[in-house]
């Protein structure tokens, strides 16, 4: 396979560092110590049409591949930004792209491409549930030509500062289901009409990601707002599993970028006991491993990216490339912070928020261990572990 990029993509990385360049650590520094959306950053992506790559040219975006979304998705991270304030526009956009119907593509679609609309919101997790989605409560439940939500969920991000959200409801009782993997409809739930019965309650934690708790009180959504057959929704959610890996890796190796190249610096800046801290190998070496590792995980991304875009299977090299690349920039976390000693905690150096930002990724949206869960199961062929 041939990882080199293309212009185009190259062209891509060059206007993408180019925006980020107006977006200094300094902007980063204030949203983040204010818990405060980035806006004027996100507007800026929008006008420029960053964040409509997914969408084809029809419906007025970009038509872009997954590769591409993952070269802007990285660059910002490894400009010292984080991505994941618009990244769900990308991560949800295959569910209505391959399952919406004409109409609701043509009702949308334009507008999210322009920013007129914003899809930043993607609700799945719920208390009871955690990691087993098939076992989500929240219902709805068909009354005439709409549907009644009614139920909770958990850590839902951006659902403040966006205009629709796609939404996981149970449309067939769980006990009543032979296959436990369907009975779970998609829905686009219009937050402007929501607000009234759809209490959002924001939750307070460890990064600035605008995530809430959200309580459904008899949410009425239309019909025509259904996306595919009721009942497959989960498959649907399923079907952009890998997309969602490949630009997570991405996200994870822009910040192992950003955490190695600040590492590398401070190492040399820094001077004690007469001498540039960097030249000792207990912090040269780990710097130089986390680089290593990131590298390597830089390739598994492009090997899924290029197989993704190909329409190709990759399920195993997008779930390899999701934890390599999370556990990288984990790693490339620490050397970095560790490298700038009582410094790494000082908010001034970013290090500490980075920090923060990029150890979400192992976690969420799914975390390493049912990766590994993926990869024991479905690639090496052992025993289902749960
Ligand atoms: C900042 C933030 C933003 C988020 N944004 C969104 C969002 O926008 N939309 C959304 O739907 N969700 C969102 N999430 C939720 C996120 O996807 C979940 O937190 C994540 O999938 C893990 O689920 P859980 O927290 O319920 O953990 P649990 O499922 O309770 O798991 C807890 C731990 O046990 C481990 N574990 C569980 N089962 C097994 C098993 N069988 N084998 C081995 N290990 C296991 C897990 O790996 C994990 O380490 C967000 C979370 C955070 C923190």
């Amino acid at each position: 396979m041939d990882f080199n990029l293309t212009t185009e993509q190259q062209q891509i990385r060059y206007e993408i560092k180019k925006v980020c360049r107006e977006f200094p650590d300094a902007y980063w520094r204030a949203i983040d110590s204010k818990k405060e959306y980035p806006e004027a950053f996100v507007r800026k992506l929008s006008e420029l049409g960053w964040l409509a790559a997914l969408i084809p040219e029809e419906y007025g975006g970009t038509g872009l591949g997954i590769t591409e979304a993952s070269i802007i998705l990285e660059e910002i991270n490894h400009s010292g930004g984080v991505a994941t304030a618009c990244h769900a526009q990308m991560y949800t956009m295959g569910t209505l792209l391959r399952h919406g119907n004409e109409e609701q593509k043509k009702r949308y679609l334009p507008k999210i491409a322009t920013g007129e609309l914003r899809l930043q919101a993607f609700g799945v997790t719920e208390p009871d549930a955690g990691s087993e989605s098939t076992r989500i409560q929240t219902s709805a439940t068909r009354q005439g030509d709409k549907y009644l939500i009614n139920g909770q969920k958990i850590f839902i991000s951006r659902v403040l500062q966006s205009d629709l959200m796609l939404l996981l409801a149970r449309t067939t009782p769980y006990d009543e289901l032979k296959d436990k993997t369907r009975g779970l409809s998609v829905f686009i739930v219009d937050l402007r009409e929501a607000k009234k019965t759809l209490d959002v309650k924001p939750l307070d934690l460890m990064i600035n990601h605008h995530t809430n708790a959200l309580f459904f009180d008899n949410v009425e959504v239309p019909v025509e707002n259904l996306i595919g057959e009721e009942g497959s929704g989960f498959r649907y959610i399923i079907d952009g599993w890998n997309a969602e890996r490949i630009l997570v890796a991405a996200e994870a190796i822009g910040d192992g970028r950003w955490f190695v190249e600040r590492a590398a610096k401070y190492a040399t800046e820094r001077i004690v006991f007469g001498k540039a801290i960097g030249s000792n190998q207990g912090v040269q070496f780990p710097i130089a491993k986390a680089y290593a590792n990131i590298e390597a995980a830089d390739l598994v991304r492009f090997q899924a990216s290029t197989k993704f875009d190909r329409k190709e299977k990759c399920g195993a090299e997008a779930n390899l490339a999701k934890y390599l690349a999370s556990e990288a920039a984990w790693e490339a976390a620490n050397a970095c912070l560790t490298t700038h000693g009582g410094y790494g905690f000082a908010a001034e150096y970013d290090v500490e928020r980075k920090f923060r930002e990029t150890r979400l990724l192992t976690i969420a949206p799914v975390s390493n261990n049912l990766v590994l869960a993926y990869l024991g199961q479905h690639v090496l062929g052992m025993p289902k572990s749960y």
